[in-house]
């Protein structure tokens, strides 16, 4: 595509966005400004404009019900969270028996880590990118403790190599190939949080079942933001929070794949409760766990309704998007924001302005990281002012995500000019 850094171009390009109204189905926070410029979705997702409504439905129904609505109610309590499974499936190329929404991320990690990490004495052995989300990195630290692992010992981390951004690919495949005899896990993000790479999952899972080992991945970044093949990818489980690109609100219920060759494998260790036990026998309140089949079995408590009210109208968004479409604005959206990048990179030679995500749209998502060597915190707060919420992380990282869902192609032109404002108003900085 031939981008134009101009309004005039960023406008007729929203003009012919098959997903241009999507932008109108979602709350902009504005910050008391005419434009401010929402590129934070990585982070926490705005919200769908039918999510108050869903709550209230579920209110109502209390209010009208009370314990009856667990069967009465309009979208019965007892199954809600089986509302959710087609849709969240359908997002992360599952079947719906793979697929459960419950607890949160961090949470559900360690309930299939329980299952699926599972050390001898001689494969013990995680392999990982480095420079993990903090909590993926305590998830592995305390795991292979608890098995007896010392940490350093057992967890293996792939990062880029001296000089470079990303991590190389040969790299992760050595490590496994290398390894391979001890290891038991190879356990890494979709997209990684920092950098925006996106990795590529079949073929890491094929090399991480070559070598013997269970291939899991934390999609936290990934779901609702690539597409993805849970299933046919042949990928273990996985695990991935809903209030990124996924919308449902700050720290609303996560989810969990279990491919469907584990799903009915009863021998796994798991950890029980009242909700992944036989839904036929689970009121007759007798000892003796029994699993559901699939995902579901997995779960422990009943549904936290109203965080999955949300859900329920955020999903309900995805279906009607499709991610196909999805992917294919994100593609243009992202190599937008890239053009424009460039372009203040070629204006302003001395800001040491780079691109740390691949400019290869098959090794990203709708994420780029930018790299400002040579300015601060300063900087970002400068643009965050003039009314462009993107996300920062030390030195000079800031996370730029032009979501397709409803950011615009005149959002990323707005965040361009932003930055040359506060790139010009300092010079040799
Ligand atoms: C956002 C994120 C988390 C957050 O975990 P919670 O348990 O939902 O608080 C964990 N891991 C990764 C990779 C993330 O991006």
């Amino acid at each position: 595509m031939n981008y134009v850094a101009s309004r005039e171009f960023a406008l007729r390009q929203d003009e012919l966005d098959p997903l241009g109204s999507y932008r109108d189905k979602f709350h902009f926070p504005d910050f008391g400004r005419a434009h401010s410029v929402y590129l934070t979705g990585h982070s926490l997702g705005l919200q769908p404009r039918t999510a108050r409504e869903a709550i209230e439905i579920e209110l109502e129904d209390w209010a009208r019900f009370g314990v009856e609505g667990h069967f009465e109610g309009r979208n019965p309590w007892y199954s809600y969270h089986e509302l959710l499974s087609e849709p969240m499936a359908g997002i992360v190329g599952a079947k719906p028996s793979e697929v459960v929404c419950m607890n949160s991320l961090t949470t559900n990690l360690h309930l299939l880590f329980v299952s699926f990490y599972r050390p001898g004495d001689s494969r013990y052995k995680i392999i990982s990118e480095g420079r993990m989300f903090p909590s993926d990195r305590y998830l592995l630290e305390t795991q292979t403790r608890f098995h007896g692992h010392d940490p350093d010992d057992a967890i293996i981390e792939i990062s880029p190599r001296d000089g470079e951004g990303v991590i190389r690919e040969e790299d992760i495949l050595a490590a496994i190939d290398e390894h391979a005899s001890e290891l038991a896990l190879v356990f890494f993000g979709g997209v990684n949080y920092l950098t925006g790479q996106l990795f590529d999952m079949p073929k890491i899972t094929a090399a991480a079942h070559a070598a013997g080992a269970i291939a899991g991945f934390d999609l936290a970044h990934a779901a609702g933001n690539v597409p993805l093949s849970l299933h046919d990818w042949d990928i273990d489980f996985a695990a991935w929070c809903s209030y990124k690109y996924l919308n449902s609100g700050p720290g609303n219920v996560g989810a969990i794949f279990v491919h469907e060759k584990h799903g009915e494998n009863y021998d796994l260790p798991r950890f029980g409760g009242w909700w992944g036990h036989d839904k036929n026998t689970r009121f007759k309140m007798e000892s003796g766990f029994k699993p559901m089949p699939g995902a579901e079995g997995w779960q422990l408590s009943n549904a936290p309704i109203f965080g999955m009210a949300v859900m329920k109208s955020s999903l309900e968004i995805f279906t009607e998007a499709g991610i196909p479409a999805l992917r294919r604005k994100s593609e243009k959206l992202t190599g937008y924001l890239e053009f424009i990048i460039n372009e203040l990179a070629t204006e302003f030679p001395d800001a040491g302005i780079s691109i740390i995500t691949s400019s290869t749209p098959r090794e990203r998502g709708s994420q780029l990281s930018l790299n400002f060597t040579g300015h601060d915190r300063e900087f970002f707060d400068k643009m965050t002012a003039a009314g462009v919420i993107a996300d920062f992380r030390e030195p000079c990282i800031i996370r730029v995500a032009p979501v397709p869902l409803y950011n615009s192609f005149e959002d990323v032109y707005n965040c361009g000019e932003v930055l040359r404002q506060a790139l010009a108003g300092a010079p040799g900085e």
